[in-house]
């Protein structure tokens, strides 16, 4: 199969039949072979109905339904673990996305060799409270993860080779990073295409201001977990050895001083009247803190089953089951 399309939906019935007779007429012009797998996240709206409908006029049409709302990135996974296609697309169900951009997509995965193509709505269709912060956040998310081509991490458009979303993992929120997911899982050809953007057509917008806060929460994890997931005690090891380094340096000082002093037969005051004191106070114990994270993080590391997970690409003479 060709192209799997992954929708994930929350109350979208509206834009269903709009959005799945475009795919099917791209699909048919370019004679792709393909599915549509719409996974309907907990829609409290008629949206299962209108799925079960359009599959019974459309073969290649398959629906997952969650009992109750889990969110995008739930639902991505799910559709994901589904999918069959050599090139698997998503897109939102609000028709913002265009399908029109389904075959420029195919062809940057099969023959740029793309392992992810991510939209980029360089013209939005979308208030400016939103536009804004966006903008914030990608260049955040830019510098953070070390993807510099990319201006629109979030958006719903994307293209994946079938490898890229059998090989990560989206869970929470993590939908807004899913090319630094595919990038701590060693898919390095990540692509952008300019897209047309529309604005909503029916129903609001899922996502309120909070997106921007989690958003930047989740991407701190991100970075955390990528370079510190397997070896916490570095993180927290250097930053608790620093800050008591620090401190005792600041006691050391304090009391040499005194000490000094009292020798030298100058009057001297009480090390406890020194404000360096209380901050080499602080700084050892928050130091010798931070040390203790880290063993703590050690001991988890060593019990979880992915502290020798890898990612193998290639093999050479090695049966994948020795
Ligand atoms: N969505 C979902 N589960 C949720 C929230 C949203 O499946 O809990 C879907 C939603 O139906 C849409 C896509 O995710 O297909 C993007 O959501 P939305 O259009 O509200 O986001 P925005 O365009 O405002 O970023
Ligand atoms: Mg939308």
């Amino acid at each position: 199969m060709d192209i799997s399309v992954v929708v994930p939906l929350y109350n979208e019935a509206e834009s269903l039949p709009e959005l799945e007779a475009w795919i099917a007429r791209v699909m048919t012009e370019n004679h792709f072979s393909y599915e549509v797998i719409f996974v309907d996240d907990g829609s409290t709206d008629n949206s299962w109905q209108v799925i079960e409908n359009l599959q019974k006029a459309n073969p290649n049409i398959r629906g997952i339904s969650f009992r109750r709302n889990y969110g995008k990135s739930p639902a991505l996974n799910t559709g994901f673990a589904r999918a069959k296609g050599d090139v698997v697309i998503t897109m939102d169900a609000d028709l913002q996305d265009s399908p029109d951009e389904i075959p420029e997509l195919y062809r940057m995965i099969t023959e740029d060799g793309y392992d992810l193509v991510s939209g980029y709505k360089k013209k939005r269709y979308d208030p400016l409270s939103k536009t804004i912060p966006t903008k914030l956040f990608n260049a955040t998310a830019r510098a953070v993860s070390g993807i510099k081509n990319l201006h629109d991490f979030n958006c719903g458009l994307k293209a994946y080779r079938q490898k890229v979303v059998k090989h990560i993992e989206v869970h929470g929120d993590m939908h807004r990073y899913i090319p630094y997911l595919a990038k701590l899982a060693g898919f390095n050809k990540i692509g952008e295409k300019v897209v047309h953007h529309q604005a909503r057509k029916y129903g609001t917008t899922k996502f309120g201001l909070d997106r921007f806060v989690n958003g930047y929460l989740d991407l701190a994890t991100l970075w955390f977990t990528g370079k510190f997931g397997k070896k916490p005690m570095h993180f927290f090891g250097l930053l608790g050895s620093l800050m008591f380094f620090l401190g005792f340096i600041a006691v050391a000082v304090v009391g040499i001083m005194k000490l000094y002093h009292m020798h030298a037969g100058h009057p001297y005051s009480l090390v406890t009247d020194s404000p360096y004191f209380f901050l080499s106070l602080t700084l050892m114990l928050l130091g010798s803190q931070l040390f203790l994270a880290g063993f703590i993080g050690e001991l988890i590391v060593r019990n979880s089953t992915l502290r020798n997970q890898y990612e193998i690409d290639k093999t050479i003479n090695i049966m994948t089951n020795d």
